[in-house]
């Protein structure tokens, strides 16, 4: 079991810290963890009762489902793009994972049915095999990806924003620099028809990209790419065992045994500003409290459309008129019982029966089933299975509390008529069934809409229109998904690290 968290005394009004952290998303629980290991003594404020966002949990009837990712990268024990791992052994901890043997298992328009094998050479053949004429070209493409991945994997990962860091880096490791410098403007797409000619292929490559970018490879950078796709075969995908909260759980940890302070029932109303530089928050229960940086968790919509006291920068109305929230999602967690799954079925599938639905809101359908990897998250002979897909929050808006409630159950039958033609007999064997929607992930999360995170408005944008953590207001970063370089808990630990390297040598202390 996940212990009970301990509930820490609030500190008083008028407090004084070094760095206030806005959540305790990964993004927030990764900087303030580097900044503790630095000796730093932050005060992370979560509006939730437990740690974690996207990456936390809930336990319903027996079962703990993750709220929202269950395929984590970052947990290699090699290189240096593991930053799951060496963002907890900064300050003492780890985790046991169990290893994913497929990363996903793609249910796809026209019959196309393949597996991401953890072995790269196994995956090639797979894919090759459906499309014998493009095996060349595949090779081809997967291997460019590398080439990205083997620049990011020999480089220290840190702030991009830090001139002595950016030259050290450069003088150690020249080739590697610039070979992503030049990567740094492509996409997925045009890497993609240079080496590949079947259009069912080329929408393989898109979904490839949208599972977890949420846009199509034309819009989906290729140093992203580059970390996915080759990752999943080097460090791997493994399942923290115990479930995807324990990840935050056991950082929050670690920040308190370290010296850090963590805040729950801490809801920020307002980044405080005094002469336009950021010098505190108050929170929804009249508390202010001041530090020397402020970093904020939440997305930058929150961060700036609500959060900040004053208007919002020009800085960041072109960023958002760059960059749209992405949809939210419609969810059902549900358990059944153990004999409707086949024992080798993949933990984590993607189901898609038309391309010209892959982002339609309830067109892809995401489904993670954890419990074939760590058993120990339901009730003996039980399996969790979260199935969700893109939903607006508008759909779900206007809503009198009966038509709010049918229209979730609507929407839950028809996801869990999806997953019969996996799992004949599926609806027959539920025992519990949770349903969230965009609604739902907004309360919880506390995300603009109930977003997923930012996507480009236009085709090939460059990666690095994505701002890093400094802001245009003085004394106030960001970090998570909604900076550098994007969604996934792997990528917002990428954005901690960074976030914690900048605000440190802003403090003058490194
Ligand atoms: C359904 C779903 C499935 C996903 N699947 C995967 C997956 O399989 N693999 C993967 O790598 N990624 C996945 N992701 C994406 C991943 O979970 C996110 O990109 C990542 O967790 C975002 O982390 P974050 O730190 O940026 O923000 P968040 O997780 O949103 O955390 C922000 C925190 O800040 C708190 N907060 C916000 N505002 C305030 C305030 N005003 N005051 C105090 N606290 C505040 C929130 O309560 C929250 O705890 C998935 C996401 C979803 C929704």
């Amino acid at each position: 079991m996940i212990a009970p968290l301990k509930i820490e005394p609030r500190w008083p009004d008028g407090s004084h810290f070094d760095v206030i952290v806005i959540g305790s998303g990964l993004g927030g629980l990764v900087t303030a963890t580097q900044l503790v290991a630095q000796g730093f003594k932050p005060l992370v404020l979560e509006r939730y009762l437990i740690p974690g966002g996207s990456a936390g949990y809930f336990e319903r009837d027996g079962y703990r489902f993750d709220v929202g990712a269950s395929m984590i990268f970052g947990f290699g024990q090699q290189g240096t793009t593991n930053l799951l791992t060496r963002s907890l052994a900064a300050v003492g901890k780890s985790l046991p994972t169990i290893p994913d043997p497929v990363q996903v298992h793609y249910h796809l328009p026209g019959g196309l049915d393949v597996r991401v094998h953890r072995d790269y050479e196994t995956f090639l053949t797979e894919l090759s095999d459906r499309f014998p004429q493009e095996r060349q070209g595949i090779r081809q493409f997967y291997d460019a990806c590398w080439q990205v991945f083997n620049c990011l994997n020999a480089i220290e990962l840190l702030s991009l924003e830090e001139p002595r860091y950016v030259a050290r880096v450069f003088w150690q490791n020249p080739l590697a620099c610039l070979g992503l410098a030049r990567r740094l403007p492509q996409n997925v797409g045009s890497l993609a028809r240079r080496y590949l000619k079947d259009p069912q292929l080329l929408h393989f490559i898109d979904m490839e990209c949208y599972c977890w970018s949420v846009v199509p490879a034309a819009k989906t950078p290729l140093i992203n790419a580059g970390m996915v796709f080759s990752d999943r075969h080097y460090g791997g995908v493994n399942y923290p065992q115990g479930g995807v909260g324990r990840i935050a759980q056991t950082l929050a940890e670690g920040l308190t045994e370290a010296g850090g302070y963590l805040q729950y029932r801490s809801r920020v109303k307002r980044i405080v500003t005094q002469g336009g530089r950021a010098i505190g928050v108050e929170l929804a229960t009249g508390e202010c409290y001041t530090a020397d940086r402020i970093v904020s968790n939440a997305t930058r919509w929150d961060t700036f459309n609500r959060l900040l006291d004053q208007p919002v920068p020009p800085a960041e109305q072109r960023w958002q008129s760059r960059y749209a929230p992405a949809p939210s999602f419609v969810s059902v967690h549900l358990g059944v019982r153990r004999d409707v799954i086949p024992p080798h079925a993949d933990c984590h599938q993607i189901v898609l029966e038309d391309w010209a639905e892959l982002e339609a809101a309830g067109g892809t359908l995401f489904m993670s089933l954890p419990t074939l990897l760590d058993p120990s998250l339901a009730p003996r002979d039980r399996h969790i299975i979260h199935a969700f897909t893109p939903s607006w929050l508008t759909e779900w808006q206007g809503l009198s509390p009966q038509q709010y409630e049918q229209q979730k159950q609507h929407a839950a039958s028809q996801i869990i008529h999806r997953l019969e033609h996996l799992f004949p007999g599926v609806k027959g064997a539920i025992e519990h069934c949770s349903i969230g929607t965009p609604r739902t992930h907004r309360r919880f999360l506390g995300r603009v809409d109930g977003t997923y995170g930012p996507m480009p408005r236009r085709q090939r944008p460059r990666l690095l229109g994505m701002p890093f953590n400094r802001t245009v207001v003085p004394g106030l970063y960001c970090v998570g998904d909604s900076t550098f370089p994007g969604q996934g808990l792997n990528a917002v630990a990428f954005s901690g690290f960074a976030c914690a390297h900048r605000v440190a040598a802003d403090l003058g202390r490194r």
